[in-house]
């Protein structure tokens, strides 16, 4: 691919235009996953990773609340090309070390640019390039205005906007004399020993958050508007741990105990659409195991809608239930009628008291990494476009999204997606194309076109809020992120590259 110092629209002083074949937007798992493929599937491409933050790791940099840790497990939340040996529930901490290792082992750090943030990106096809503008922050503070031009863009740049978390406008927040935290951005003093406090939420966020702070506090109660389903085990591979013992080598094990945490969640997810009255049953006797027949699970753990249709937290040896048991957490089940002076009311005439509150209320959906897109000097909306297996979008020529699965690790898609990048990457040069855009064929025309999830089959509230801001999706498998990882694992691999969906120049 050709180096080029192509203009933008912004005259910049004194900035030499960096040119790469392709540009990975962000070092998290993702885009640490991409760099390696890149490298190992396509060498001699060149290629940097522009990451917004002062270092690589995305969600396990962001989120530093007590006690953060997957809900998946590492076998499958792991690469498929770097065994995990550690416990399958792992910290943020455990995490970062193992892409710190992946980074190292592969001499990765040489692409990535830390405190480089992309604000725009823009693409002709006069010259079949984008051109990214990029905001880069220096050591005192400072910043400089860079420019990046590439063949092909990689966008890892996650679902959500790091730089803050969701919270609802709730009235009476201005009286509430303690402090308020969002968990996105947990304060380095933040004091909570001996503590009352009050966590909103109940999501996996809330679950872990719980048992972390609960000894040290006073009492934190878990204030939910509506229940999550739960389900717990020990924080152990039984099979893992007898292969060990065998003294199976590492990589043997990494593939074997894959297979099987993927045949078991296949199981689960298939009864989740077949039998959800019997696994919602079996989720509600793991709760009452730990919590006992007196506790009322009708009330705070008995959710309303199917198994599957939000994500089901992971409670790794029972430690939320354990808190809740102690007496050192509670739960109550209720709606937010106004913040005062001390606490919280609810909605039924409670009056919860607290130091402090912590919004465990999520994150907020940010499509594409905040970046403002012009194709062809056309400002881009995502939400215009149609989505080709949900890896890329009608009209906007070589630029691949990685956006993973929901009852599946993130890291399953994130690999799939790679191999076909660097598929589709041989593809255009075998064709001697420089530009591939998604295009509806003519058999697409009449395709009712849907919302990016069918909210049927998943419908958790940072979808619901955002949808009208993502990408459409039509009712055949090319023109859709089906969720499906079982199906997807031999589609995606196959996909024909020729099949009328995909137009070369
Ligand atoms: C607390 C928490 C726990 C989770 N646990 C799990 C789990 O157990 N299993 C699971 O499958 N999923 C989990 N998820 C979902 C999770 O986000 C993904 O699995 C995964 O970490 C996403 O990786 P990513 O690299 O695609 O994106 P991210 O981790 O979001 O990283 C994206 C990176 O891109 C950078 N970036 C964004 N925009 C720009 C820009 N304009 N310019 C430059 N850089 C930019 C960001 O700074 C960030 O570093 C969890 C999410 C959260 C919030």
């Amino acid at each position: 691919m050709s180096q080029s110092t192509a203009p933008h629209d912004a005259p910049l002083t004194d900035t030499a235009v960096e040119h790469v074949d392709v540009l990975i937007v962000g070092a998290g798992i993702s885009g640490v996953g991409a760099a390696y493929h890149l490298t190992t599937q396509r060498p001699g491409t060149s290629f940097v990773v522009l990451e917004a933050l002062d270092d690589f790791g995305g969600t396990w940099h962001t989120h530093k609340y007590p006690g953060i840790r997957s809900d998946s497990d590492l076998y499958t939340f792991g690469y498929r090309f770097k065994p995990w040996t550690g416990p399958p529930i792992a910290t943020a901490e455990q995490i970062l070390t193992y892409m710190g290792e992946v980074i190292d082992e592969n001499d990765l750090g040489q692409h990535i640019r830390y405190r480089h943030k992309i604000t725009k990106a823009s693409w002709s096809s006069a010259e079949n390039l984008w051109t990214l503008d990029v905001t880069r922050t220096l050591d005192d503070g400072s910043t400089e205005q860079l420019r990046f031009t590439t063949n092909f863009l990689w966008m890892c740049q996650g679902y959500y906007r790091h730089a803050q978390g969701y919270t609802p406008e709730w009235p009476g927040t201005e009286n509430f004399t303690g402090r308020i935290v969002h968990p996105q951005q947990w304060p380095d003093d933040l004091d909570y020993a001996g503590k009352r406090v009050i966590v909103i939420g109940s999501g996996a966020t809330a679950a872990t958050l719980i048992p972390a702070i609960a000894d040290a506090c006073e009492h934190v109660t878990m204030l939910q508007r509506s229940p999550t389903y739960f389900w717990t085990a020990r924080n152990a591979n039984e099979l893992a741990d007898t292969l060990r013992e065998l003294e199976v080598d590492e990589t043997w094990i990494h593939e074997i105990v894959r297979r099987k945490v993927l045949h078991d969640q296949k199981a689960i997810t298939e009864l989740s659409f077949t039998q959800p009255e019997f696994l919602r049953e079996e989720l509600l006797k793991g709760v009452r195991e730990h919590l006992g027949d007196d506790f009322d699970i009708d009330t705070h753990f008995s959710p309303s809608y199917r198994p599957w249709q939000q994500r089901i937290a992971f409670i790794p040896d029972g430690d939320l239930f354990a808190g809740i048991k102690s007496g050192k957490a509670s739960v109550v089940t209720d709606e937010i009628d106004t913040f005062t002076e001390k606490g919280i009311r609810t909605k039924s005439g409670q009056e919860l008291t607290a130091d402090i509150i912590i919004t465990a209320t999520g994150f907020d959906l940010s499509v594409l990494g905040d970046i403002a897109f012009c194709v062809d000097d056309e400002p881009l909306q995502f939400h215009d476009t149609v989505t080709y297996r949900g890896m890329m979008f009608t009209g906007v020529p070589n630029l691949v999204w990685v956006f993973g699965y929901f009852r599946a690790s993130w890291t399953l898609r994130a690999d799939l997606v790679s191999d076909f990048v660097c598929r589709l990457l041989g593809h255009m040069e075998d064709k001697g194309a420089a530009r591939v855009t998604p295009q509806l064929r003519p058999e697409d025309a009449d395709m009712p076109l849907l919302p990016w999830v069918d909210p049927e089959n998943f419908n958790p509230n940072y979808m619901m809020r955002s949808m009208h801001l993502l990408p459409k999706r039509g009712d055949k498998p090319e023109w859709q992120h089906s969720q499906d990882y079982w199906a997807e694992k031999d589609i995606i691999p196959a996909a024909d590259l020729d099949d009328g969906c995909l137009r070369y120049d």
